[in-house]
């Protein structure tokens, strides 16, 4: 079953507030097997309203729209359904009673304007809203040659949606499911391959239209890959994926370090608690963060933020020792200062000190049986740089205890 989530008004089209009830919404029809393939965002123009239900009820079997139930008048989602429907509007008394009571319990009288928030498109029906003075529309779109659309409008105040949602819309999407079926993700996170890499290591896996689907993303180097499977319940839909996430484990090997909401730091902990080791560690450019990283997840590493910068792998392979010694721990991680090479003949002492795109960062790990020392490009968006290279260093710190842990 298709399911098109609709969010309405100018202070989302504008940029001024977040619509964040599109994504909890799909998130609910997600679990209940409804397959969301489009959110549209709409501002407070009626025909640009009716328009977008009427494309969204053509093409999605479930619609839930959120906002424009209002009293005022930029509030229209009563009205381009009514459109769409091809009916007028008719005033239901038992809803005109409910919000008279809503401002009465409030010690307050009805402002008139209010009473067009008990006008429905005909043959709709209400949505009761016990804590709001707008209740919801809910309304069947025939659709010749195939089966019905069901459409629901709630309000646009998170809380009262996700209240309705669960006392009406809910159980209204599971009756007009024909048949029970849940959709369940899992998450794989990997590290060390960027995206292309990492897709041209999966053969077919990440192909459109594959069941399980394979889906991947990537934030800040740390790439995730999304499977989907769909089954009657839980279980089966896990079941199903199982031999896909084999595939990827086999396929990927040690770019594979968590699941779910594991970030490298928690790898490196469960690998370190393993090894028993201490850890101390020397950022002078990452500015710490990788020793805060850890300490985020419970493990205290002896940590040196600052100092003398460290530019060749030699130095920086030395400072990893001295800090490792210093704190007598096991391993001694250090990450260097950003080297770029001599600037060309006849530029100017100012462009050899910036950083360039050429530039590379060396980190060093002193482990009790080994030394590794790497040297990285300085490349990504300047946002990402310093945790790029602290996430480089959280993983030659893993994978160096991964194949001794072996
Ligand atoms: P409305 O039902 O359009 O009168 O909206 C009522 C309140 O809910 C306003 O404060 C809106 O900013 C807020 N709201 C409306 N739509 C959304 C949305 N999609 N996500 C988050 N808040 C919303
Ligand atoms: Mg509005």
């Amino acid at each position: 079953m298709l399911g098109e989530v609709i969010a309405i008004g100018d202070e989302l089209t504008s940029g001024e507030r977040l619509d964040t009830n599109s994504q909890w919404l799909s998130q609910r029809l997600t679990e209940q097997g409804v397959e969301v393939r489009y959110h549209t965002t709409v501002g407070d123009d009626l025909e640009a309203n009716t328009e977008v239900f009427r494309a969204a009820t053509a093409r999605a079997d479930v619609v839930v729209a959120t906002g424009g139930l209002g009293p005022t008048a930029d509030d229209l989602t009563r009205e381009a359904i009514a459109a769409v429907l091809g009916v007028g509007l008719v005033r239901d008394d038992a809803a005109l009673d409910h919000i008279r009571q809503m401002f009465h319990s409030r010690g307050r009288s009805m402002p008139e304007r209010n009473a067009r928030q008990a006008d429905f498109p005909e043959g709709a029906a209400p949505i009761p809203n016990p804590s709001g003075t707008a209740p919801g529309v809910q309304a069947v779109i025939d659709r010749p040659g195939r089966g019905p659309c069901v459409l629901f409008a709630l309000p646009g105040v998170p809380a009262e949606a996700h209240d309705m949602w669960r006392a009406t819309v809910s159980p209204a999407v599971a009756a007009a499911s024909p048949r029970s079926r849940v959709i369940r993700h899992r998450r794989l996170k990997c590290f060390g391959a960027g995206e292309s890499h990492l897709e041209a290591m999966l053969p077919d896996l990440i192909r459109r239209g594959r069941d399980p689907r394979v889906g991947i993303t990537a934030s800040g180097a740390t790439i995730t890959l999304r499977i989907t499977a769909a089954g009657p319940d839980e279980a089966s839909a896990f079941e199903a994926m199982r031999p896909t996430l084999a595939t990827i484990r086999q396929s990927l090997g040690e770019l594979v370090f968590g699941e779910e909401d594991d970030e490298l730091e928690h790898a490196v902990r469960k690998l370190l608690g393993e090894k028993g080791g201490g850890l101390a560690t020397a950022e002078s450019w990452s500015a710490g963060l990788v020793a805060g990283w850890l300490a985020g997840v419970g493990v205290k590493a002896s940590s040196r933020v600052g100092g003398e910068p460290a530019f060749g792998d030699d130095e920086v392979g030395a400072l990893a020792a001295a800090v490792r010694s210093e704190a007598s721990a096991d391993f001694g991680l250090a990450i260097g200062a950003p080297f770029s090479p001599p600037a060309p003949h006849g530029a100017t002492t100012a462009d050899a000190s910036t950083p360039n795109a050429a530039g590379s960062v060396a980190i060093s790990l002193v482990a009790p049986d080994a030394v590794v020392t790497k040297r990285y490009p300085l490349v990504g968006h300047p946002s990402i740089v310093k945790p790029r290279i602290a996430k480089l260093a959280l993983n030659q710190l893993r994978l160096h205890l991964l194949n001794a842990n072996q």
